[in-house]
């Protein structure tokens, strides 16, 4: 089985999404920039989300159907879905932990730090 889905970009032109399953093994490739280099894209990530859309136009919708019920036998996606969405969480939350100590340092320069008696 080879499905090629058309997924929107971020230009006038769609990426393609390929899904391929042979032996019970299914392979998703993208043509897009990061998909060429090998990483992880927006377009493949979501369309195993099982974001529709993502999808270029509404006649994309018969073969991500058949593609979501592939996906679904899948177990890895969710686990790994999760682990991605809880990274992401504790990236983003560390990122304003960063900010807030930065501001509070600049700050303790700015109004001169407490010394020590000599
Ligand atoms: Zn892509």
């Amino acid at each position: 089985m080879h499905v090629e889905i058309l997924a929107k970009s971020s230009g006038d032109a769609p990426y393609n999404v390929i899904f391929a399953c042979s032996d019970n093994r299914l392979t998703v490739t993208c043509n897009c920039k990061a998909g060429i280099f090998g990483q992880l894209c927006k377009h493949k990530t979501e369309l195993m989300a099982g974001d529709s859309t993502r999808l270029f136009d509404a006649s994309e919708q018969g073969k991500f159907d058949s593609i979501t019920a592939i996906v679904a036998r899948a177990p890895d996606v969710a686990t790994t879905a999760a682990e991605i969405a809880e990274t992401e969480k504790f990236i983003k939350a560390s990122q304003a932990k960063i900010k807030g100590v930065k501001k509070r340092f600049e700050q303790m320069l700015t109004e001169g730090l407490q010394l020590n008696p000599e």
